[in-house]
């Protein structure tokens, strides 16, 4: 950046711009042919009862698979589909993808597991959510008393007139609401009040060093009491170590996610995770990720 300052380095400012321009152009169209060729795939990542010790759930999560080249991660396009506004089309496809998945995975007598799916900004914007949502509920057959749209604190407080009566019209089809990422930007805890969800998920960065952070540790625990006087959920994001589960244990939190329990796993991966843990009772097992501190 520094070589863009002063009046002699004006020339290389622009080509630096221009090549920035240059760049994004070329993603916004191998996006737009992306999403018309459904280039896009949904992985799964297990979320865990904390007391239970058992995968509950799954939350769908977007890669994208370049036509002969790398599988890329959520946040090497999300920010360009959100203003591109492709996201809506794009994310229709990821709630009817994860759907169909899982109703299949039931077809099969898979144990039932409840579905989170995220939702940006420009979805809540978009006019037909609701209907969107009920339509694909509709198609797929998945009931909506186990499908859980997530969206960001950031997002969800943002517009909150408008966001709250989409919220109610949202539970109103029995689907549950999660504030993913909470903490990481405002820790708003009055907004919590007001806002009619379900489930709160605690952005990963609270529970990184914990145990050893005595103050994180404090936040955490504070964070689940609040979240049971409020009857919501508490989901923690990020687990990754056997001493971070056992904490979680201890404090009553819900739920958990994380490496520890498994990564983000394209479709058929997670089923033979699946049926594994679906075995009949005195037969081995395999815990997901081979090493997750299952019972
Ligand atoms: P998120 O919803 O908070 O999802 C959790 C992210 O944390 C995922 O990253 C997941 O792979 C990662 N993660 C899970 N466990 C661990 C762990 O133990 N340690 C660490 N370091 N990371 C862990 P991913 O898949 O790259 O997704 C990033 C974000 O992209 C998501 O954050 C979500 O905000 C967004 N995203 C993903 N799929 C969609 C989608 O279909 N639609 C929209 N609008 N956004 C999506
Ligand atoms: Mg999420
Ligand atoms: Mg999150
Ligand atoms: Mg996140």
């Amino acid at each position: 950046r520094a070589r863009c300052e002063g009046p002699n380095n004006v020339r290389l400012c622009t080509a630096e711009m221009n090549r920035q321009v240059m760049d994004r152009l070329r993603l916004e169209g191998e996006l737009r042919a992306a999403v018309e060729r459904r280039e896009f795939t949904v992985h799964f990542q297990p979320k865990v009862d904390v007391a239970e010790g058992r995968a509950t759930g799954v939350e769908a999560l977007v890669r994208w698979q370049r036509p002969g080249g790398r599988l890329e991660p959520p946040g090497a396009f999300i920010p360009m589909l959100e203003k591109t506004g492709l996201i809506v089309p794009a994310g229709r496809w990821v709630l009817e993808e994860a759907c169909r998945r899982m109703m299949e995975w039931r077809r099969r007598g898979l144990p039932p597991l409840a579905l989170s799916v995220n939702l940006s900004g420009r979805q809540f914007a978009a006019r037909n959510l609701v209907e969107m949502v009920a339509d694909c509920l509709q198609a797929t057959g998945f009931p909506p008393g186990e499908l859980v749209l997530e969206v960001t604190e950031t997002m969800a407080i943002r517009n909150l007139e408008a966001n709250l009566q989409v919220f109610n019209r949202l539970r109103g089809l029995g689907v549950r609401i999660a504030l993913d990422d909470f903490g990481k930007e405002y820790s708003s805890f009055g907004y919590l009040k007001q806002l009619p969800v379900d489930e709160l998920k605690i952005d990963r960065a609270f529970l990184a060093n914990v145990p050893a952070d005595r103050e994180g540790a404090a936040i955490l625990r504070a964070m689940v009491a609040m979240a049971h006087a409020l009857n919501l959920k508490i989901t923690a994001e990020g687990v990754e170590t056997g001493e971070q589960w056992a904490f979680l244990k201890e404090v009553g939190c819900d739920e958990a996610q994380g490496f520890l329990f498994g990564h983000p796993e394209p479709p058929e991966a997670l089923e033979a995770v699946l049926v594994r843990s679906a075995a009949p009772p005195g037969e081995p097992s395999a815990a997901p990720a081979g090493k997750a501190p299952l019972h």
